[in-house]
């Protein structure tokens, strides 16, 4: 029968990964995958985790099944990062899920059972979230992102939004936007929210990165701006990226509603997913999250390992900003974007290059991982991209 099959195309970043392990030179940069990584180009356990899983080893008692909302101390004690500490609590209920991508999978099929036929999307976007709306099937709608010279475009967002029919649901990035870095200011989501609540459609808000462009608090801008307005919010979180908690899946979804019966359908459906699709979530990361966040100390430590993440990352784009223009390529954008990631208007011949003559690996979109740049080797990665750009 699997004849029959469609080949699937390989995963190109994977892909890239083995390349780059395979390439025998010393000075070679990894930009490709989206992990964090210090100066040294590690990407360690957060001290606050390892205190935490210290702690979970030490008290655990059982790991006797949770049931699909997994664990909810964690879900609770995620919210008042996520959603404001006067946040109405009463109006949000949440479950723990697979990563951001189970969260985001849960956010689409619970807009789709809620009625949504379509979703309008930001485009380049992380490429999952049209294979996920694609799974789910629903229709996707897409706009700009991005205008030519690097920032939000907000006329594309308002253009799509005057198409869009009530009960269309709308994905937007919370902050630190893959693959571009672009976020939508604070003005602009200003102008967003009405906008949304005005369409009725429903909002679908995916926060994988808080914490990682500008802080915290500064990071929930555009969601809290939404939750403010809107009377019904989707939101998909993602922990891997701000505990560093990549590998062990740690994320959760939750509804926003002004009506207790409305979220109780809403969990509802999600659990009934969750149980059809992974029956509950893997417990570790998040258990370790909930004891990092029930312990003062711990929280400090963990926000003071977040800031030095932002710290450096932020170091790296002051330096590529202020090479002003590298060819053809205005640089000084990249020091507004946010987050792990940037991406760059090359051709997949200046892209080859790169690769080739000077063992700079990146994505075939031109996304970089602006991780992937120290102090030893960004004036190299400068150099390479007036070479093949020149
Ligand atoms: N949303 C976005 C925008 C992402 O970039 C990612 C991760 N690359 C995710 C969700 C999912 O993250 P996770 O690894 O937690 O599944």
């Amino acid at each position: 029968m699997f004849e029959n099959l469609a080949a699937q195309p390989a995963d190109a970043l994977l892909g890239l990964i083995k390349l780059y392990n395979a390439d025998p030179r010393g000075d070679k940069i990894d930009l490709g995958v989206g992990v964090y990584r210090t100066a040294t180009g590690a990407t360690p356990v957060f001290g606050a985790i390892k205190a935490a899983e210290a702690k979970l080893l030490e008290t655990q008692d059982s790991k006797a099944y949770l049931g699909p909302d997994g664990d909810m101390g964690f879900v609770n004690a995620l919210i008042p990062y996520v959603f404001g500490k006067d946040f109405d609590r009463s109006r949000v209920d949440g479950m723990q899920a697979p990563g951001g991508t189970g969260a985001v999978r849960l956010a689409i099929e619970v807009a789709k059972r809620a009625g949504a036929k379509r979703i309008w999307m930001g485009t380049p976007s992380w490429p999952n979230h049209a294979q996920i709306v694609s799974a789910v099937g629903l229709e996707l709608k897409t706009f700009s992102h991005m205008t030519a010279d690097g920032f939000a475009d907000l006329d594309a967002l308002k253009a799509a939004l005057a198409k869009a029919e009530p009960g269309d649901a709308v994905l937007l990035h919370g902050c630190c936007h893959n693959p571009t870095g672009v976020d939508f200011t604070e003005a602009q989501w200003d102008e967003i929210a009405p906008l949304l609540v005005e369409k009725q459609v429903l909002p679908l808000i995916d926060l994988a990165y808080q914490g990682l462009g500008a802080g915290m608090e500064a990071d929930a801008y555009g969601l809290r701006k939404v939750l403010s307005l809107a009377p019904e919010v989707l939101v998909a979180y993602s922990c891997d990226k701000n505990f560093g908690l990549y590998r062990d899946r740690v994320g959760a979804f939750y509804a926003v509603t002004s009506d207790a019966a409305a979220l109780a359908n809403a969990m509802g459906n999600g659990a009934t997913i969750a149980r059809a699709s992974w029956s509950m979530p893997p417990d570790h990361g998040a258990a370790a999250v909930r004891l990092v966040l029930e312990d003062e100390g711990l929280t400090a430590q963990w926000l003071a390992e977040l800031d030095d993440m932002r710290g450096r990352m932020r170091q790296v784009r002051d330096r590529l900003a202020a090479a002003q223009q590298v060819g053809p390529i205005a640089m000084a954008p990249l020091g507004v974007q946010n987050g792990l990631f940037s991406m760059l208007p090359l051709t997949g011949e200046q892209i080859l290059a790169l690769r080739n003559d000077h063992g700079i690996y990146m994505a075939g979109s031109g996304r970089i991982n602006i991780a992937g740049l120290t102090s030893s080797n960004i004036e190299k990665f400068i150099d390479a991209l007036q070479a093949v750009t020149g």
